[in-house]
């Protein structure tokens, strides 16, 4: 068996749940060994317990840089090095232009873009101390493009690309052997989703209208995009950086 990510230590934001849960249990199950940091305790230790030795559970709020420093510090002392981000915490809200409020622009900002931007600055030094690494950050598909009902939120994924493209350029520069690359997933069937599920769009269910976006007729799973990830996040990706992945099912094609 190859394991692709043997040797590496990855800290994952949003570990406790859908797209960042599955990375990390792809990481350990490649060899890897992987952090699982986030607010949600309770899911989040669920999931540190299922990887065992190679997990490890750490409270982050990425809104707080001293909750990232201390989630670098901790996963540094205990395995040794950081080789691996992944910034999959996030939030998603309706909202548009005309009513979203200044606080609720400045939550979804914080959490999608800030907190991106925060876990990108503290894991490069430690990168760096680790001899290179790979960054991946989770844009969306309303990264690439609008939508007239998500407004802070297609804001702050936007962000997340250009965001990503500095640092990869800046990392490049410096010739540190960081790279880092976004993804942007179409609709995927995690917790995040189940309000528009539950919304009723004219005639049709949430389910059927988000379904038919996709030019493959379905929802993606979390398993898919964290596959993606993982290539990322791995040796197999070493040519890749500043670029946008897209796993969409088609939507923006
Ligand atoms: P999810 O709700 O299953 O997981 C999100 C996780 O982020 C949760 O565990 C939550 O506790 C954590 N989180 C939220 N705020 C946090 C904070 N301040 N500090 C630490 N952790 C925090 O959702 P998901 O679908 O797995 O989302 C993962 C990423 O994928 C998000 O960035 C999301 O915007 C993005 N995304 C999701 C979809 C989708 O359709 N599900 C589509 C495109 C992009």
């Amino acid at each position: 068996m190859v394991e692709r990510m043997k040797g590496k230590v990855v800290l994952v934001s949003g570990g406790a749940s859908g797209i960042g849960a599955d990375t990390a249990r792809f990481v350990v199950r490649e060899g890897g060994k992987a952090v699982v940091a986030d607010r949600d305790e309770a899911k989040g230790r669920a999931v540190a317990a299922e990887l065992g030795a190679n997990g490890l559970f750490v409270t982050l709020d990425v809104t707080q840089e001293p909750s990232w420093q201390k989630a670098v510090a901790e996963t540094t002392a205990q395995f040794g090095g950081l080789h691996g981000l992944l910034n999959a915490a996030g939030v998603g809200v309706r909202n548009d232009i005309e009513t979203c409020t200044l606080a609720e622009f400045r939550r979804v900002n914080d959490v999608n873009s800030l907190g991106t931007f925060l876990g990108c600055k503290h894991a490069v030094p430690a990168m760096k101390a680790s001899g290179g690494g790979s960054i991946v950050n989770i844009s969306s598909v309303l990264g690439l493009r609008g939508a007239a009902y998500a407004m802070a939120y297609c804001a702050s994924k936007g962000a997340v690309r250009t965001l990503t493209k500095n640092v990869a350029l800046y990392c490049a520069f410096m010739k540190y052997n960081i790279r880092c690359n976004s993804v942007h997933p179409g609709y995927i069937d995690t917790p995040m989703i189940v309000p528009a599920l539950q919304a009723t769009m004219g005639n049709m269910t949430g389910k059927q209208f988000l379904e038919e976006l996709h030019p493959l007729g379905r929802l993606g799973q979390p398993k898919e995009v964290a596959d993606m990830v993982l290539f990322l996040l791995s040796d197999e990706s070493t040519f890749s950086t500043g670029s946008e992945f897209v796993c969409d099912g088609g939507l923006t094609a």
